[in-house]
């Protein structure tokens, strides 16, 4: 028999520690740096059992034997007869880029023909799937805009269909007439919603701030995504000025969209690119944090608005010291 490392297990080494992850059960596991040299060896060396690599690690068998039994225990490594051959899982990232959410802010003065030029083009290109509306104010005619707006949405081939909430709705009648073509609410967190709204149901999003790794995964999507790829960031919001920006969240400006020509040259600008191509391994904190490829914490929070690569402004975690805090960690001590 030899010891295999489990297909669908990556793992991320950090400054002080490593990060083990199983991309189809979704768990991670923080190890000692010293876990992944075993690991590696496995890795390079195809045929090697249990006694090969104690008597390679001869000096520290005891300590290598400990790991051993822990990753067989934990199914991070398998043993399996000679002849069978693994390919691991690809994490390499796609190079397309698509927007998912398509967020636009509606006032009295949107107008239907300036959504469809722009939703069109949307479809045609980016594969967006989902339409998500917040309201500039609480008139009568912006909820009559967003009705029209759906029912285009909806023809035009957006799966689904939801609002934004605002944290105070005043009067959720108003949502009656829309409410045919409306798939969800999205509501922000610390919010006190129900489950549904005239029957229809309530998402709330997960509060962002990082508390003790609770928000870590490690499936296929996230690692692709933080390691080279896009994010996270699949979503563009349109303001009921036609500025553009990657969420309602994250006001860092694009552009303008008086059409869908504008959009285009907004979404390939330079400017763009750079914010769809933001990862982990680009900011100094996270660049040296193992738990990189399985972190969902959001670009939006970050401590400088303006620069992309500034370090998180909620993360606990001190990746100098391998410790998750109570409280924000804003700097560490690390000469980078
Ligand atoms: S935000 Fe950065 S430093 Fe914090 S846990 Fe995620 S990758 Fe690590």
């Amino acid at each position: 028999m030899k010891i295999i490392i489990n297909p669908a297990v990556t793992w991320c080494k950090g400054y002080k520690k490593a990060l083990l992850m199983h991309l189809h059960d979704e768990k991670v596991q923080s190890v000692p740096l010293s876990v992944i040299e075993v690991i590696e060896y496995i890795a390079t060396c195809k045929k090697t059992n249990y006694q090969d690599i104690l008597i390679r690690f001869s000096a520290h068998a005891d300590v290598v034997k400990s790991y051993l039994d822990f990753l067989r225990h934990n199914k991070w490594l398998l043993e399996v007869p000679s002849f069978v051959a693994y390919q691991p899982i690809s994490i390499e990232p796609s190079p397309v880029l698509k927007i998912r959410n398509f967020y636009i802010e509606i006032s009295e003065n949107t107008r239907l023909d300036w959504f469809e030029n722009i939703a069109k083009w949307l479809r045609k290109h980016r594969a967006t799937h989902s339409l998500i509306v917040s309201f500039a104010n609480d008139s009568k005619q912006a909820y009559e805009n967003a009705s029209d707006i759906f029912n285009s949405a909806k023809r035009h081939g957006f799966n689904q269909c939801g609002i934004l909430l605002p944290k105070h709705l005043k009067n959720e009648n108003v949502y009656f007439g829309i409410r045919h073509n409306l798939d969800f609410f999205l509501a922000q967190p610390n919010s006190d919603y129900k489950t549904e709204i005239n029957g229809v149901e309530v998402i709330t999003l997960p509060n962002d701030i990082v508390h003790k790794g609770s928000h870590l995964q490690s499936n296929l999507y996230s690692c692709r995504h933080n390691k080279l790829g896009t994010y996270r960031a699949d979503n563009i919001f349109i303001n009921k000025n036609k500025y553009v920006y990657p969420h309602p969240f994250d006001l860092y400006l694009f552009g303008k969209a008086e059409n869908s020509l504008d959009l285009s040259n907004v979404i390939n600008s330079p400017k763009t690119k750079s914010y769809f191509s933001m990862s982990k391994d680009k900011i100094d904190k996270c660049r040296i944090c193992e738990y990189r490829l399985s972190c969902t914490n959001s670009l939006w929070n970050r401590q400088d608005k303006d620069i992309l690569s500034s370090a998180p402004n909620n993360c606990t975690y001190d990746p100098t010291e391998g410790v998750w805090h109570d409280t924000t960690v804003t700097s560490t001590t690390c000469k980078l």
